[in-house]
Protein backbone atom coordinates (compact mmCIF):
# COMPACT_ATOMS: atom_id res chain seq x y z
CA UNK A 1 0.00 0.00 0.00
CA UNK A 2 1.03 3.51 -0.98
CA UNK A 3 2.37 5.92 2.15
CA UNK A 4 -0.46 8.61 3.02
CA UNK A 5 1.13 12.13 2.98
CA UNK A 6 1.49 13.40 6.52
CA UNK A 7 2.78 16.62 8.11
CA UNK A 8 4.95 15.79 11.57
CA UNK A 9 3.20 18.61 14.20
CA UNK A 10 7.04 18.45 15.56
CA UNK A 11 9.45 18.66 13.29
CA UNK A 12 6.67 20.15 10.70
CA UNK A 13 8.33 17.75 8.06
CA UNK A 14 6.18 15.89 4.87
CA UNK A 15 6.45 11.95 5.08
CA UNK A 16 4.95 9.38 3.52
CA UNK A 17 3.55 7.31 6.66
CA UNK A 18 3.77 3.21 5.66
CA UNK A 19 1.51 1.26 7.71
CA UNK A 20 4.15 0.17 9.85
CA UNK A 21 4.06 4.11 11.33
CA UNK A 22 0.64 4.30 12.37
CA UNK A 23 -1.45 2.36 15.28
CA UNK A 24 -4.82 2.42 15.67
CA UNK A 25 -7.31 0.08 18.33
CA UNK A 26 -10.96 0.39 18.87
CA UNK A 27 -12.73 -0.91 21.88
CA UNK A 28 -16.75 -1.13 22.80
CA UNK A 29 -16.61 0.32 26.35
CA UNK A 30 -20.26 0.32 27.84
CA UNK A 31 -24.15 -0.09 26.20
CA UNK A 32 -27.24 1.64 27.69
CA UNK A 33 -25.49 4.68 29.06
CA UNK A 34 -26.98 7.63 29.34
CA UNK A 35 -25.17 8.11 25.80
CA UNK A 36 -26.50 4.83 24.56
CA UNK A 37 -24.11 2.12 23.44
CA UNK A 38 -20.19 3.90 24.07
CA UNK A 39 -16.70 2.72 22.58
CA UNK A 40 -12.92 4.22 22.56
CA UNK A 41 -10.77 4.78 19.84
CA UNK A 42 -6.89 5.89 19.53
CA UNK A 43 -4.97 6.75 16.17
CA UNK A 44 -1.13 6.61 17.00
CA UNK A 45 1.70 8.27 14.19
CA UNK A 46 5.45 7.75 14.87
CA UNK A 47 7.32 10.42 12.92
CA UNK A 48 9.72 8.44 10.31
CA UNK A 49 12.34 11.58 9.96
CA UNK A 50 14.97 9.89 11.71
CA UNK A 51 16.04 12.86 13.72
CA UNK A 52 12.49 12.97 15.42
CA UNK A 53 11.17 10.00 15.69
CA UNK A 54 8.05 11.77 17.61
CA UNK A 55 4.96 10.48 18.24
CA UNK A 56 1.12 11.68 18.00
CA UNK A 57 -1.62 10.50 19.96
CA UNK A 58 -5.25 11.16 19.34
CA UNK A 59 -8.39 9.23 21.67
CA UNK A 60 -12.19 9.70 20.85
CA UNK A 61 -14.95 8.52 22.56
CA UNK A 62 -17.82 7.41 20.68
CA UNK A 63 -21.35 6.57 20.38
CA UNK A 64 -22.39 3.87 18.79
CA UNK A 65 -25.99 2.92 17.02
CA UNK A 66 -27.03 0.74 14.29
CA UNK A 67 -27.96 1.52 10.73
CA UNK A 68 -28.93 -2.10 9.62
CA UNK A 69 -26.14 -4.32 10.36
CA UNK A 70 -23.83 -1.11 10.22
CA UNK A 71 -22.47 1.01 13.29
CA UNK A 72 -22.26 4.07 12.87
CA UNK A 73 -19.84 5.18 15.39
CA UNK A 74 -20.37 9.54 16.28
CA UNK A 75 -17.66 10.96 18.25
CA UNK A 76 -18.59 12.81 21.57
CA UNK A 77 -15.00 13.69 22.81
CA UNK A 78 -11.73 14.26 20.61
CA UNK A 79 -8.92 14.39 22.56
CA UNK A 80 -5.66 15.44 20.80
CA UNK A 81 -3.53 13.93 23.60
CA UNK A 82 0.04 14.33 21.83
CA UNK A 83 1.06 17.07 20.94
CA UNK A 84 -1.39 18.87 23.42
CA UNK A 85 -2.31 22.33 20.62
CA UNK A 86 -2.38 22.34 16.98
CA UNK A 87 0.88 24.41 17.52
CA UNK A 88 3.24 24.28 14.29
CA UNK A 89 6.85 24.34 15.05
CA UNK A 90 8.62 27.98 15.08
CA UNK A 91 11.90 28.78 13.78
CA UNK A 92 14.62 30.74 16.29
CA UNK A 93 14.63 33.87 15.39
CA UNK A 94 11.53 34.26 16.06
CA UNK A 95 11.65 35.89 19.87
CA UNK A 96 10.85 33.33 22.65
CA UNK A 97 8.32 35.59 24.73
CA UNK A 98 6.26 35.69 21.53
CA UNK A 99 6.72 32.07 20.43
CA UNK A 100 5.56 31.29 24.08
CA UNK A 101 2.46 33.41 23.86
CA UNK A 102 1.50 31.72 20.40
CA UNK A 103 2.27 28.42 21.71
CA UNK A 104 -0.21 28.94 25.14
CA UNK A 105 -2.87 30.29 23.09
CA UNK A 106 -2.46 27.07 20.92
CA UNK A 107 -2.76 25.36 24.06
CA UNK A 108 -6.04 26.63 25.22
CA UNK A 109 -7.96 27.21 22.14
CA UNK A 110 -10.61 25.06 22.69
CA UNK A 111 -10.54 25.30 26.37
CA UNK A 112 -10.68 28.53 27.64
CA UNK A 113 -11.15 30.50 23.98
CA UNK A 114 -11.34 34.03 25.49
CA UNK A 115 -8.04 33.63 27.22
CA UNK A 116 -6.37 31.95 24.18
CA UNK A 117 -7.40 35.51 22.18
CA UNK A 118 -5.75 37.75 24.99
CA UNK A 119 -3.06 35.54 24.64
CA UNK A 120 -3.16 35.87 20.94
CA UNK A 121 -3.28 39.71 21.12
CA UNK A 122 -0.62 39.90 23.09
CA UNK A 123 1.28 38.15 20.59
CA UNK A 124 0.42 40.10 17.44
CA UNK A 125 1.14 43.46 20.10
CA UNK A 126 4.84 41.44 20.58
CA UNK A 127 5.32 41.31 17.27
CA UNK A 128 3.98 44.91 15.82
CA UNK A 129 6.84 46.10 18.82
CA UNK A 130 9.44 43.43 17.80
CA UNK A 131 9.36 43.50 13.82
CA UNK A 132 8.05 46.91 13.10
CA UNK A 133 9.57 48.81 16.29
CA UNK A 134 6.30 50.42 16.94
CA UNK A 135 5.80 51.51 19.94
CA UNK A 136 3.05 53.64 21.31
CA UNK A 137 1.69 51.88 24.88
CA UNK A 138 -1.64 51.28 23.04
CA UNK A 139 -2.33 48.56 21.17
CA UNK A 140 -4.87 50.20 19.21
CA UNK A 141 -2.33 53.41 18.51
CA UNK A 142 0.50 50.87 17.21
CA UNK A 143 -2.10 49.22 15.44
CA UNK A 144 -2.73 52.56 13.56
CA UNK A 145 1.02 53.29 12.94
CA UNK A 146 0.98 49.82 11.30
CA UNK A 147 -1.76 50.90 8.72
CA UNK A 148 0.84 52.70 6.47
CA UNK A 149 3.04 50.00 5.87
CA UNK A 150 1.35 46.71 5.45
CA UNK A 151 -1.15 45.79 2.88
CA UNK A 152 -4.72 46.67 3.70
CA UNK A 153 -6.38 42.99 4.22
CA UNK A 154 -3.29 42.09 6.46
CA UNK A 155 -4.42 45.14 8.47
CA UNK A 156 -8.25 44.23 8.06
CA UNK A 157 -7.14 41.28 9.87
CA UNK A 158 -4.98 42.56 12.66
CA UNK A 159 -7.72 45.13 13.57
CA UNK A 160 -10.02 42.43 14.12
CA UNK A 161 -7.72 40.49 16.51
CA UNK A 162 -7.50 43.00 18.53
CA UNK A 163 -11.45 43.85 18.97
CA UNK A 164 -11.66 40.00 19.47
CA UNK A 165 -8.66 39.45 22.16
CA UNK A 166 -9.52 42.85 23.58
CA UNK A 167 -12.40 40.60 25.20
CA UNK A 168 -9.95 39.35 27.75
CA UNK A 169 -7.60 42.15 28.06
CA UNK A 170 -10.04 44.98 28.80
CA UNK A 171 -12.05 43.16 31.79
CA UNK A 172 -11.58 45.59 34.44
CA UNK A 173 -13.28 48.64 31.97
CA UNK A 174 -16.40 46.48 30.22
CA UNK A 175 -16.78 43.95 33.60
CA UNK A 176 -20.27 43.64 32.65
CA UNK A 177 -19.74 42.82 28.74
CA UNK A 178 -18.92 39.23 27.93
CA UNK A 179 -17.72 38.82 24.55
CA UNK A 180 -17.96 35.09 23.54
CA UNK A 181 -15.25 33.68 22.11
CA UNK A 182 -15.69 30.44 20.30
CA UNK A 183 -12.55 28.14 19.40
CA UNK A 184 -13.03 28.54 16.38
CA UNK A 185 -12.74 32.13 16.56
CA UNK A 186 -9.74 31.44 18.72
CA UNK A 187 -8.31 29.39 16.15
CA UNK A 188 -8.80 32.17 13.15
CA UNK A 189 -6.41 34.32 15.54
CA UNK A 190 -3.83 31.84 15.65
CA UNK A 191 -4.16 31.44 12.16
CA UNK A 192 -3.07 35.07 11.78
CA UNK A 193 -0.22 34.69 13.84
CA UNK A 194 1.27 31.76 12.16
CA UNK A 195 0.62 33.97 8.51
CA UNK A 196 2.45 36.85 10.23
CA UNK A 197 5.22 34.52 11.34
CA UNK A 198 5.50 33.50 8.32
CA UNK A 199 5.38 36.78 6.08
CA UNK A 200 6.96 39.04 8.29
CA UNK A 201 9.76 37.02 10.06
CA UNK A 202 10.20 33.85 7.66
CA UNK A 203 10.21 36.18 4.96
CA UNK A 204 13.03 38.29 6.33
CA UNK A 205 15.02 35.62 7.25
CA UNK A 206 15.19 34.70 3.86
CA UNK A 207 15.55 37.68 2.22
CA UNK A 208 19.13 38.22 4.79
CA UNK A 209 20.22 34.80 3.73
CA UNK A 210 19.81 35.77 -0.16
CA UNK A 211 21.09 39.07 0.31
CA UNK A 212 23.91 37.75 2.30
CA UNK A 213 24.88 34.90 -0.59
CA UNK A 214 24.81 37.02 -3.35
CA UNK A 215 27.11 39.85 -1.46
CA UNK A 216 29.64 36.74 -0.52
CA UNK A 217 29.71 35.82 -4.25
CA UNK A 218 29.89 39.19 -5.64
CA UNK A 219 32.90 39.66 -3.03
CA UNK A 220 34.06 36.48 -4.47
CA UNK A 221 34.08 37.25 -7.79
CA UNK A 222 35.68 40.61 -7.03
CA UNK A 223 38.39 38.85 -5.12
CA UNK A 224 39.24 36.84 -8.23
CA UNK A 225 39.45 40.06 -10.53
CA UNK A 226 42.00 41.17 -8.10
CA UNK A 227 44.41 38.25 -9.07
CA UNK A 228 46.75 38.61 -11.99
CA UNK A 229 45.36 36.48 -14.74
CA UNK A 230 47.26 33.93 -16.07
CA UNK A 231 49.82 36.34 -18.01
CA UNK A 232 50.61 37.92 -14.95
CA UNK A 233 48.48 40.97 -15.58
CA UNK A 234 46.22 42.68 -13.65
CA UNK A 235 42.77 42.77 -15.53
ZN1 LIG B 1 8.68 14.70 13.11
Amino acid sequence: MAGQSWQCPYCGNYASIRLDDQQSGVNDLHSGTIYGDVGISFYSVKCPNKECKQVTLEVRFFQVTNDGPRKIRRALHVWQLMPESGAKPQPDYIPAPIREDYLEACLIQSKSPKASATLARRCLQGMIRDFWEIKKGRLVDEIDTLQDRVDADVWEAINAVRKVGNVGAHMEKDIDLIVPVDPGEAGLLISLIEQLFEEWYVRREERRNRMALITSLAKEKDELKKRPNDKGLLE
